[in-house]
C-alpha cells in the first residue's frame, strides 16, 4: 500500500474502515504491511503517520517499535523473537510510545523491559503505564545534590562519595568487580529509604541470576526491582531496557521518594544500538557507532536528578556500568559516558590481579558532585586519607628496591600499607557510617600503626560486628550529630583500640 493510491485523508479513512473489520487494535490509526523481515528488524510500508518510537502491533500477535523513518518505509525493531511475522503481515500503529507498568506493585519482582514477569506466573501489580522515553527534569525543577547515598564500601564512601541524584559511572575491564560494587551498593540500601532498580542489558542469564540471588540473600529484595533483558533477549528488548528501568525508577522519584538505578551495562547497550543502526542502514560513525549514540546515553542519564522541594524533593541516582578493553578509557563509548556522568569509579585489572578488592584506581576515580553530600563526620576523618594514600603509592614505586633509611618515609609507607589494607573489602560486607568513621579516625590517630596489615581485615570484621558493645549508643549519637565532636571521636577510637588489642592479644602471648 502506498500514498499514491489517493490523498492521505482518503487513505486514512479507508484504512480506518478496513481496521474496523480486522482483529487489529481499534485505536490504531493506520495499517501497514511488512515488506521485509530479518535479524529482528521489519521494514514496513504504508504507515505514513507513524512517529519515532511508536509502538506497533503485528497481526497475529507481537509488537515492535519504530526506530527509523524513511520517506517510503519504516524500520521497526521487534520486541520479541517472533517467528509468525513474515513479509505481508499487517501492522498497525498505536499512536503511543512503548510503555511500561509502574508502581509499588513492581517491588520485589523480576520483569522484562515491558513489565512481563520473569520470576513467577502472577502478573505484576500495575498502577499506571508510563512511556519509556520521558523528559528529564528541567534545571529549574532540580536541587543541588546534598545528601549521600551510602554504598557501605569504604573506599567509595570515604573518597568518592555518591550524592542522591548523581550519575556515577562504574568502569573497568572484564571481571574486575564492576557488578559486585553495584550489587553491594544495592544491598546496603536495606538500611536506607532508597528503592533500587537493577537493569541487566545483554548479560548472561547466569550472571543475572547470581545478582538476584545475592540481593535476596544479603539485601532487601522487597525494595528492589530487577529489569532483565539478558543476552538471549530480542535486541529490541535490550535496547529499551535502560529506558524502561529509568521510567520505573522515576515513579518513586516523582513521588518524593528516593531511588537508585544500576544499568549493567551501557557498553552492551551501545553495541545493541550499533547493531540495530547498522541493520536499519544508518550511516556508521566513529568505531562504527551511529552518530546519535552520545545523545541516546545523554538523554537517558539526564533523567537522574535531585528534585527541588517544590517538586517533592525526590531523587534518582544512577550507577551506569561500562566495560573497557585493556583499560582503555579513551575509547569512544567510555569517553562519551565519562563526559555524561558526574564522575567515575575506575576499576583496574592489575590491582584486581594483585588482590586489591575492590580494585578501585584511586588516582583515576573521581566524584564531581558527591563531596558536598558526604556526612560531615566522615569528611572530618577521611580528609587526609586520599592525599596520604596517593603519596604512599608514589613512594612505594620509588622505594620498591628497598634501602630506605629515612624514618619519616618509613612511617609514611607503613601508614599507606594500613590504608590499603583498610580499603580492601570483601563482597557482602558493607560497613555502616559509624564503622567507617571509627576505622578512619583510628587510622588517623595511629591506632593501626602497630598492627600488621594482614590483620586489618579481621579488625574490620570485628568493628562491624562488635562496635556497638564497645561503644554503646555511638551509632545513634553520630546519626543525630552535625559533626563529630571530640568526645565521641575519642570513644570510637578507644573502642577500635580495644578491639585491635583483642586481636593482637593472642599473637603477643606467643613466645
Ligand atoms: P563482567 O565483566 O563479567 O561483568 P564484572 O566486572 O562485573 O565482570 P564481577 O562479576 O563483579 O565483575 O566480579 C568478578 C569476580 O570478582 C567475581 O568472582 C567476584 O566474586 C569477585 N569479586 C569482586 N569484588 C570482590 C570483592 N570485593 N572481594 C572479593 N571478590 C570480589
Ligand atoms: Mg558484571
Amino acid at each position: 500500500m502506498s500514498l499514491s493510491e489517493g490523498s492521505a485523508a482518503d487513505w486514512l479513512a479507508r484504512s480506518r474502515e478496513r481496521l474496523a473489520r480486522t482483529e487489529l487494535s481499534p485505536e490504531a490509526v493506520s495499517i501497514g504491511r511488512v515488506e521485509q523481515i530479518a535479524d529482528g528488524i521489519a521494514r514496513i510500508s504504508g504507515l505514513p503517520d507513524v512517529r519515532l518510537n511508536e509502538l506497533l502491533h503485528f497481526e497475529g500477535g507481537g509488537s515492535g517499535f519504530a526506530l527509523a523513518l524513511d520517506a517510503d518505509a519504516v524500520s521497526a525493531v521487534l520486541l520479541d523473537d517472533q517467528t509468525a511475522i513474515e513479509a505481508g503481515t499487517r501492522v498497525s500503529g498505536t499512536g503511543q510510545e512503548v510503555r511500561v507498568p509502574v508502581g509499588p506493585g513492581l517491588l520485589g519482582r523480576v520483569i522484562d523491559p515491558l513489565g512481563r514477569p520473569l520470576d513467577r506466573d502472577e502478573p505484576v501489580g500495575v498502577e499506571a503505564y508510563h512511556s519509556v522515553e520521558r523528559q528529564a527534569p528541567a534545571i529549574i525543577e532540580r536541587d543541588l545534590v546534598s545528601e549521600p547515598v551510602e554504598t557501605g564500601i569504604l573506599v567509595i564512601d570515604a573518597l568518592f562519595t555518591l550524592g542522591r541524584g548523581q550519575r556515577e559511572l562504574i568502569i573497568g575491564d572484564r571481571a574486575t568487580g564492576k557488578t559486585s560494587i553495584a550489587v553491594d551498593a544495592i544491598i546496603n540500601q536495606k538500611h536506607s529509604d532508597i528503592i533500587s532498580v537493577y537493569v541487566a542489558v545483554g548479560q548472561r542469564a547466569t550472571a543475572v541470576e547470581r545478582v538476584i540471588e545475592a540481593v535476596r540473600q544479603h539485601g532487601a529484595p522487597e525494595r528492589c526491582i530487577f529489569v532483565v533483558a539478558s543476552a538471549a533477549a530480542a535486541p529490541g528488548l535490550q535496547w529499551i531496557a535502560p529506558f524502561a528501568g529509568f521510567t520505573i525508577a522515576e515513579y518513586f522519584r516523582d513521588r518524593g521518594g528516593h531511588a537508585l538505578i544500576v544499568v549493567d551495562d551501557l557498553t552492551k547497550h551501545a553495541a545493541t544500538h550499533r547493531e540495530l543502526a547498522l541493520l536499519t542502514r544508518e550511516p556508521p560513525g566513529r568505531e562504527a557507532y551511529p552518530g546519535d549514540i552520545f545523545y541516546v546515553h545523554a538523554r537517558l542519564l539526564e533523567r537522574a536528578a535531585k528534585l527541588s522541594a517544590e517538586h517533592g524533593g525526590g531523587s534518582l541516582t544512577a550507577l551506569p556500568i561500562a566495560e573497557t578493553d585493556a583499560g582503555n578509557l579513551s575509547a569512544y563509548i567510555p569517553t562519551n559516558l565519562i563526559s555524561i556522568t558526574d564522575g567515575q569509579i575506575v576499576l583496574d585489572s592489575r590491582l584486581f590481579a594483585a588482590n586489591q578488592r575492590p580494585a578501585v584506581d584511586v588516582g583515576l576515580s573521581v566524584s564531581r558532585v558527591g563531596g558536598k553530600a558526604q556526612y560531615p563526620a566522615l569528611r572530618q576523618v577521611s580528609g587526609r586519607i586520599r592525599l596520604d594514600y596517593s603519596q604512599f603509592l608514589e613512594l612505594e614505586m620509588f622505594t620498591r628496591f628497598g634501602g630506605i633509611s629515612d624514618t619519616r618515609i618509613k612511617a609514611e609507607i607503613a601508614r599507606g600499607e594500613r590504608i590499603r589494607a583498610l580499603l580492601m573489602q570483601p563482597r557482602f560486607a558493607t560497613l555502616s557510617l559509624v564503622d567507617q568513621v571509627s576505622l578512619l579516625a583510628a587510622l588517623g590517630d595511629g591506632v593501626l600503626d602497630g598492627m600488621p596489615p594482614a590483620r586489618i581485615p579481621e579488625l574490620r570484621e570485628r568493628v562491624a560486628a562488635q562496635l556497638d558493645t564497645y561503644a554503646p549508643g555511638a551509632a545513634q549519637a553520630l546519626a543525630g550529630a552535625d559533626a563529630l565532636d571530640g568526645t565521641l571521636r575519642a570513644r570510637l577510637v578507644t573502642a577500635v583500640g580495644s578491639l585491635a588489642k583483642d586481636i593482637a592479644g593472642p599473637a603477643e602471648a606467643r613466645p
